[in-house]
């Protein structure tokens, strides 16, 4: 389901998709780019708090770059782990 997160920086509202009702981690404001974590329980938030650049990124870390250059992106399928 869809759930509308109002941004309390600058005030606009941001979508976010939930699986679940209840939900805690971050969230981005599409506007300002301001992080916060969010608690959400029942489809209501319950509290929003700032996040620093380096907890999110350790609670997502950031993914690997892809060179996307043409031999890189033509090598995609076959990329080893
Ligand atoms: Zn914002």
């Amino acid at each position: 389901m869809m759930m509308t997160i109002k941004c309390p920086k600058c005030g606009v509202e941001g979508k976010m998709s939930l699986i679940e009702r209840n939900y805690k981690g971050p969230y981005k404001c599409w506007s300002c780019r301001e992080l916060f974590t969010i608690d959400i329980e029942s489809n209501v938030v319950v509290s929003c708090q700032p996040l620093s650049q380096e907890e999110y990124e350790k609670a997502h870390p950031p993914k690997p770059t892809i060179d996307m250059n043409v031999g890189n992106a033509r090598n995609l399928g076959g990329r080893r782990y």
